[in-house]
This record gives structure tokens, sequence and C-alpha cells, in this order.
């Protein structure tokens, strides 16, 4: 089994479309990791794999593993979720990180007798002040611990949209009669001051560099990373001398920074990667399962969408996201025979930089008219996807049989797709 950091939306760059609002730019993003682990990961394992045996009394049976990182011994407690017949191991730490330990890299592994148990908020809380430098402080909220060296008015605001977020999402799939189960794990949170330093302490998923991205979700860590967007050059400069004056990090100064237009894509982009944790995280979706990014990078743009209107950047589920059908309709004219083919059976063009925006334009606009026109469909389709164990990947013949099984040819759902979306104002 390979080692590998792996977070959903990597080498975000930031392009510039024509938009009707000026100043508008859609953060774009390029997933890569799951499925190239994926590819040369799996195939040995899919059969191999069986996860940790369960106690007496039926509970998940804990386990300690001491293993090597980084050349250092590292010990760990968790649960096994994946044990591979060559020694391998793919282990959900109790602070809800998942490790993967090569045979050669395990030192030592004893089973507990007692169940697994998560850290509880408080336990998760101290863990993360411990590992960050001095000046960080948390605020917790009933789902996230927000760890953060930001103003606390900063951090209230976080966790205040994440919360609502989080309310909206799993109301909106449980009406739709999917079954949704509270986070295993306290939902982690880290938020930054500066960009500098979320940049640095980002470098075990991304290590070449944040870049453009603002903030992003990483399986491996189960943690959203980000930094305080009232910092961001791009709304400073926006909201220029009308926040001269007010308290650094006041809630007058976070308001009036968010009610710039720049800042409409930034938050954007939070609710996106925080679309992807929640979502790993209340039974929709597995972490290291083999979900097709065209619906798992549509759902998170579907719920993304940004309201200008609200001083929030966002409002609720379901609004016309106007950036992504912009991108959409313009290449309407290069559709072809096989463009839907190829977004639903293949995740490549979500990974090349060349393509990735594009794709995503492509997925929130098939997750919207599936979302609106094939709800119960869709519903279904998800919760075959919920099925989906961890490293076990599906080849391009299987994901386009199940898509065919809920939605039918996919040739015939095509022509009433584009017309749909074409008629989208
Ligand atoms: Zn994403």
């Amino acid at each position: 089994m390979e080692c590998r950091p792996e977070v959903i939306d990597t080498a975000c760059r930031v392009k510039k479309v024509p938009q009707k609002s000026s100043g508008f730019f859609t953060p774009g993003h390029v997933a890569v990791g799951i499925a190239l682990w994926l590819g040369s990961a799996i195939a040995s394992h899919a059969e191999e794999a069986q996860r940790s045996p369960p106690t007496d009394t039926g509970e998940v049976r804990a386990v300690r593993v001491e293993f090597d990182h980084d050349g250092r011994p590292r010990n760990v407690e968790g649960r096994v979720v994946i044990e591979a017949t060559d020694g391998g191991m793919l282990v959900a730490a109790d602070d809800g990180v998942l490790w993967t330990i090569e045979r050669d890299q395990l030192r030592r592994r004893d089973r507990l007798d007692s169940p697994f148990e998560p850290l509880t908020g408080d336990e998760l809380a101290e863990q993360m002040l411990a590992s960050m430098p001095s000046g960080f402080r948390i605020h917790t909220t009933p789902h996230y611990v927000v760890c953060y060296n930001t103003s606390r008015a900063y951090a209230q605001w976080t966790s205040s949209l994440l919360e609502r977020l989080y309310k909206a999402f799993t109301n909106y799939w449980e009406n739709q009669g999917l079954e949704i189960r509270e986070p295993e794990f306290p939902l982690p949170v880290l938020v930054f001051a500066d960009r500098q330093m979320y940049d640095a302490a980002s470098r075990e998923d991304l290590p070449t560099g944040t870049g453009n991205i603002v903030g992003f979700y990483s399986l491996r860590s189960n943690r959203v990373n980000m930094f305080d967007l009232t910092g961001a050059e791009a709304v400073r400069d926006a909201a220029g001398s009308r926040s001269a004056g007010l308290r650094r990090g006041s809630m007058r100064e976070i308001n009036q920074m968010l009610s710039q237009p720049a800042a409409v894509p930034l938050v954007a982009t939070i609710v996106h990667e925080a679309t992807h944790q929640i979502a790993f995280n209340c039974g929709l979706q597995t972490r290291y399962a083999d979900i097709p990014l065209w619906l798992c990078e549509g759902m998170a743009v579907y719920f993304e969408a940004p309201d200008l209107a609200s001083t929030r950047g966002w409002r609720g589920i379901g609004r016309v996201n106007y950036p992504r059908l912009s991108t959409f309709q313009n290449n309407l004219a290069n559709w072809n025979d096989e463009t839907l083919e190829r977004l639903l059976s293949s995740d490549s063009r979500f990974r090349n930089p060349q393509t990735a925006v594009d794709a995503y334009a492509d997925a929130w606009a098939l997750n919207y008219y599936l979302i609106r026109y094939k709800p119960k469909e869709y519903a279904d389709y998800l919760k075959t996807l919920a099925e989906k164990r961890p490293l076990v990947g599906d080849d391009p013949q299987t994901r386009m049989k199940e898509f065919r099984a809920h939605f039918g040819d996919p040739h015939r759902l095509e022509q009433d797709f584009l017309r749909q979306m074409s008629r989208v104002k």
C-alpha cells in the first residue's frame, strides 16, 4: 500500500471567466490523489480488504500501532479500516486522521480489548492546540472544533457559516430519503491569521505549496485548512478606505470586507471545501472510496453557489451558480458525443489543470440538472455510492453501468439535459 497525502481539491488555480457581474472570478480546482492512488494501490488489495474484528460486545475493536513516519517512530491508536494480506494497513486514528501503513513501516501492532472510541471535541481541541505554535485558540460548536490564531470574531463567523451549512446539507439529503448519521469524529478546522502561516502549515497535504488555494479539505487528516479571508489581498484592496478606521478583526470589519464582490468566490471555496468535509463525515461518502469526481465535485459546487446579494456570501442550496453556468454555456459549442461519457466514466479532466475549470462547470451543470429534474434517481444513486468501501476502485464500465442503472440511457438523458441547461438564466 502506498502512502501519500490526499486532498480533494489541489493545485487550485484562479481563472478569470467572462462574467455578467464585474470582478467575479471562479476558483477552479484540480482534483488529484484519490484516483491516482486508487489506480496504483487498490487492484491488488480489493479482495483482501477486511475491517477490524469486533469486540465481544460487537463493537469495533481499538488497535495501537507503531510505525515509521518520515524516518521517525509514530504511535497511533485507532481502528483498522483495511488490512491487506501483504501486511499493509489503513488505520483511522482516534482524531479521524487516516494512516496508510506499509508492512515494512509497521514496527508493532497491538490489538486492544477495548472498543474504539473517537476523541471528544474537547480532546481533539487539546490535541490540535498542542500541535500548533503558541497563540492559537479554540472555538467549538456542536459539530466543529475550530483552532485559530486570528480574531475570535472571525472564528465565530466561520463556525456559524459552517454550522449553517451542516444543517442545510444534512436536512436537505435527509428530506430526500437518505440516511444521514452524525459524524464519527468532531470536524476539525484550522483558521490561520495569514496566508504565509497557512501555507507553511499545509505542507504535509500540499508539499508544493498552497498556490491560489484559499482553503482545502484533506481526506487524510479530515481537516479543513483556511486563512482569515479578511486579510486576503483581493478583499483588502477592494474594501480600501471604507474599512479604514475599523478595528481589525471586529465584526463590523468582517462584514465590511465580506460584502465586497471579491470576497464572494473566496467564501464559495470555503463552503465548497466544508461541503466535502460534511459529505465524507455524514455517511453519504466514504473517504478513500472511489466516488466519481463528476458527482463528488459537482455536488460541492452545487452547494457552494455564491450569493452576491448577501453579506454572508452564501445563503442556501440550489441557487444557480452563475460563474459555473457561464463557463458551461460558453463551452456548449464544444460539447460532443463523447463529452458526457468521458465526464461520467473518468476523472481525468478534473485532474488536468488545463481542463479542470471546464470539468467543474460541466459537473455543476449535470448535478444541477439531476438534482432538479431527477431527484429520486439522484438520491438512489447516492445510496449506491454510500455503499462504496475505501480503496476499491471501479473501472469505467462499472461507472457507466451504475449510472445507467439509475438514470437510464445517458444519450437520451443528455438531450434533455442540454435542452434544460441551455434555458437556465
Ligand atoms: Zn472539491
